[in-house]
């Protein structure tokens, strides 16, 4: 069984902009890299789960997702970072076409999309990370069991208040500095 951090994209890997989709309003988020590279040096598997309702609002469509996926993970590569794979749920409850428009077990605050790479990869949750800027990824996270869950503030998100099960974090850098201290403790 491998550990693993589970990633947010929007407001987590890059800055929340609202319906991100296109590569010029992509933005990584300062320490992202720093982060991801300690992980993996650590033995963490990485994933990134995202909802991107934009798609069955129609903001923009699935392979316009793909596209810029796949630029993503091209920069996290040149940036020596290896994310194992990336989940996203393109479905709403109350918008979308036939298609997109549904109730999904993948869409968070539904763990689908960790329970879905923790079965694929043999993932041990209890011992692994989440990173969130909602607390619909915090309750994900521990609706799939995951051991540690850290809500990253969000200046855009105004009215985010603190779950109490949540470990509250003002940057990547607090997630970077626990890994480093799980390191010392454990080597
Ligand atoms: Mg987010």
């Amino acid at each position: 069984m491998q550990k693993a951090l589970f990633l947010d994209r929007d407001g987590v890997v890059n800055k929340d902009k609202d319906y991100v989709h296109r590569i010029k309003d992509f933005e990584f988020q300062e320490g992202i890299f720093d982060l991801c590279r300690m992980a993996n040096h650590q033995g963490y598997l990485i994933f990134i789960i995202t909802n991107q309702a934009g798609i069955a609002r129609g903001y923009y469509s699935e392979r316009d997702f793909i596209l810029l996926t796949k630029w993503m993970l091209n920069d996290f590569r040149r940036e020596g970072c290896f994310v194992s794979k990336v989940y996203y749920c393109p479905y709403h409850p109350e918008y979308g076409n036939e298609k997109y428009k549904r109730v999904s077990a993948f869409r968070k605050p539904a763990p689908g999309m960790i329970l879905k790479a923790a079965k694929r990869f043999e993932v041990d949750l209890a011992s692994s990370l989440l990173v969130g800027d909602q607390e619909t990824d915090i309750e994900a996270g521990i609706n799939a069991g995951i051991g540690k869950n850290f809500l990253l503030y969000n200046p855009e998100k105004k009215k985010q208040s603190m779950d109490s099960r949540a470990i509250g974090i003002k940057s990547l850098q607090e997630v970077v500095s626990f890994l480093a201290l799980e390191n010392k403790i454990e080597s």
